[in-house]
């Protein structure tokens, strides 16, 4: 179950699945990347330095997001990725952000192997499955399970307000059954893109998921919505810090 929760006083969003770990949602409340609302880049900045006090981290690891399907585990003392939509970590109290104003966030965290992940899923990226490679990623390449992967599907534009044309329909429902996924209205298609992006998740074997059922779109004032406010908008961010006994270096 999702529900707000205060980082230091400003907004953010948790899931109940995860709330003995440093990751979630943030809000309007919270905002760290400002993109074309340059009027909030030094809050951006105060807010990136309170984040990284608090989870007394020295860095933030983060990428240019470019809705790919290209996903990179971080390395030591690389704190930047470009080109990349997912990112994932072993390593302790390191500290993932992405960014998102309408697209899926989607964060994974095992316990068991104390690795995490946060996922860039727009409807280029639930269309290429990226977040299905993300999991195949971690696990064959660092033997997180799936079973053992907790996954927090969180805000986004939703069924009722990301309208497509056909185009987007065909590439990404035309061939499912599921009905549920979309509706058509005046030759134009709702979908549900947290669904979809559910579904990558059930076919590799994950079971622990939350998805939260608030739209971007919808609720304007409270997330930032690319479509809602015409592309002249900052982003919320999803953040996880990989548990660690040590101040992060
Ligand atoms: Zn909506």
């Amino acid at each position: 179950m999702f529900y707000f929760d205060k980082f230091q006083g400003k907004r953010v969003l948790k899931s109940t699945l995860l709330d003995d770990i440093d990751c979630f949602f943030t809000t309007r409340d919270f905002v760290l990347t400002c993109a074309d609302r340059t009027d909030l880049k030094e809050v951006c900045e105060e807010n990136r330095n309170l984040l990284k006090k608090e989870l007394q981290c020295k860095e933030i690891t983060t990428a240019k997001q470019t809705h790919s399907d290209h996903i990179k585990i971080i390395e030591e003392n690389n704190y930047f990725y470009d080109d990349t939509d997912a990112l994932i970590s072993n390593k302790e109290n390191s500290l993932l952000l992405m960014n998102f104003a309408d697209c899926v966030p989607i964060i994974l965290y095992s316990k068991k192997d104390n690795t995490g992940a946060i996922v860039h899923a727009g409807w280029r990226g639930t269309a290429s499955e990226i977040l299905k490679k993300t999991i195949i990623k971690m696990r064959d390449e660092l033997n997180v399970q799936p079973k053992d992967i907790t996954a927090l599907i969180g805000p986004s534009i939703g069924k009722c307000c990301f309208e497509t044309d056909y185009d987007v329909f065909e590439q990404l429902v035309k061939n499912k059954s599921n009905t549920q996924l979309y509706k058509e209205k005046n030759s134009k298609y709702y979908i549900d893109l947290k669904e979809l992006n559910n579904i990558q998740l059930k076919e590799l074997g994950v079971e622990n998921i939350d998805i939260c059922s608030y739209c971007t779109c919808c609720m304007s004032d409270i997330f930032f919505s690319y479509r809602k406010e015409k592309g002249i908008t900052a982003r919320h961010s999803a953040i996880i810090k990989i548990k660690g006994d040590k101040i992060c270096q």
